[in-house]
């Protein structure tokens, strides 16, 4: 991706969601309001104010498979054994 004049690059992460591979970038802009932020290949983004957040949340967009599946999963088999009640 392009970064502007005043945005820097401080952070790449590699993984996948939605079967698809997937890059995010994590980049600093003083001039916004909230200048830490990551922007994915796929269009996703999410800003913070200070730098604590962006790279759990960046590599979590990355890397959902496993955790989110399992997450998934244990609502499924929650309601489940609430509707057989
Ligand atoms: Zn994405």
């Amino acid at each position: 991706m392009q970064l502007k004049e005043n945005e820097y690059r401080f952070g790449t992460f590699h993984g996948r969601h939605d079967g698809a591979p997937a890059k995010v970038t994590a980049i600093r802009d003083d001039t916004r309001p909230e200048p830490y932020f990551w922007l994915c290949s796929c269009g996703a983004g999410r800003s913070f104010p200070t730098e604590d957040g962006v790279f759990a949340t960046a590599w979590r967009h990355t890397h959902p498979t496993r955790l989110d599946r399992l997450r998934q999963w244990a609502t499924r088999r929650l309601r489940t054994r609430r509707a057989a009640r």
